[in-house]
């Protein structure tokens, strides 16, 4: 792959023990280019600003899709891409939503690999820490009319993280906004749909709280997902999560969760859930867990919710609960400590 390297490093400016998500973006970036109806040769360059076309279509009308995943240091030292395949999956499903061209794995996965194995000292290795690997891709051709692009960029920039253990949520049900509706875009991983969250989610803020429960976008009265993560909860021993629909993103957390749920025997549903169906169960003390699941966190705990005017509190998960356990072994498995059953590690060659 045509590589240029940097002169000027910036490893030795990153404080690994005070890692701040997304601000420390890795040394190179691999970039390719889709014109007259094929996929160019991606190219290794050193991270940095591109010469664009302001009048480029995803500026103006949106076709614009990215994916967020991670890369472990294992305790061997290998480097593991967690889940490529399923990742890959997931953006040629939100690329071909926005009429925008797929990836082959071989660009995808080889891209990722590359980079990776060039940037291989932004890996880190500390405890609950990982490299963020952010591909995506827009429509770059120049054109100011409402159009198909015949133009698209695809891009990867890589960032290292650290551990993030949000606070337990304070959550408002939405009844008034939509995150996007059935039939919509939000099964897509497309750039319009955190933008028109982002004012909802503001109010819910001014109001008090952290994140939005989002309910669907006809009736507001089905569950959706929470803030930019699904969402699940032990209601009476079984753990129940919306069953995915158009309007919900398809989430790899939320798929290894409960895949690993399954193997620890545990009672798994997953099906539409009122609104009104919480606060029964919550009346009548019936839910022992709520978290989101998402790459970011792996989980992150429940502690409030409000329905109509009321908060509802969650107890906090102690060592044993579903969540820190499953988050546990989730870790160890992606660090090579546990049996990697499903076969979701992928160890990249360096
Ligand atoms: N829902 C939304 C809207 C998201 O942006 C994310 C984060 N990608 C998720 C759910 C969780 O998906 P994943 O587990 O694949 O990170």
């Amino acid at each position: 792959m045509k590589t240029t390297l940097t002169t000027q490093s910036r490893l030795s400016q990153v404080d690994f023990n005070n890692l701040e998500f997304g601000k420390n973006i890795s040394d190179h970036m691999l970039v390719a280019v889709y014109e007259n109806g094929k996929w160019g040769e991606p190219e290794i360059m050193p991270f940095g600003d591109l010469s664009l076309s302001p009048a480029m279509l995803s500026l103006h009308y949106g076709q614009s899709v990215f994916e967020g995943m991670k890369a472990f240091r294992m305790a061997n030292g290998n480097i593991n891409i967690f889940r490529p395949q399923r990742h890959l999956d997931r953006f040629n499903r939100s690329l071909d939503r926005m009429c925008m061209p797929g990836l082959s794995m071989e660009l995808f996965l080889g891209g990722l690999e590359e980079l990776i194995r060039v940037d291989r000292q932004w890996v880190p290795g500390n405890d609950g820490a990982s490299l963020y690997l952010r591909p995506f891709s827009f429509a770059s051709e120049s054109r100011l009319g409402v159009n198909i692009s015949k133009k698209y960029h695809f891009i990867i920039l890589t960032s290292p993280a650290g551990l993030y253990q949000p606070k337990p949520y304070r959550l408002k049900v939405e009844t008034n906004y939509a995150r996007t509706v059935e039939g919509g875009t939000g099964f897509a991983k497309c750039s319009g749909n955190y933008g028109g969250a982002y004012y909802p989610t503001r109010m819910a803020v001014e109001e008090g709280y952290d994140q939005i429960l989002w309910t669907d976008g006809k009736e507001h009265e089905y569950v959706d997902e929470v803030g930019m993560m699904n969402v699940m909860f032990m209601i009476d021993g079984v753990l129940v999560t919306p069953q995915l629909n158009t309007a919900i993103l398809d989430g790899i957390t939320r798929d290894s969760i409960l895949t690993l749920a399954g193997d620890m025997g545990m009672k798994v549903e997953e099906r539409k859930i009122k609104v009104s169906e919480l606060e029964a169960a919550f009346k009548a003390g019936k839910i022992s867990e709520a978290f989101g699941t998402g790459t970011a966190a792996v989980v992150a705990p429940i502690a409030t919710i409000n329905i109509g005017g009321t908060d509802y509190t969650v107890q906090e998960p102690g060592p044993d609960s579903f969540q820190i356990s499953v988050k546990n072994l989730l870790k160890e498995i992606r660090l090579g400590l546990k049996p990697d059953n499903h076969n979701w590690n992928y160890i990249a060659k360096l």
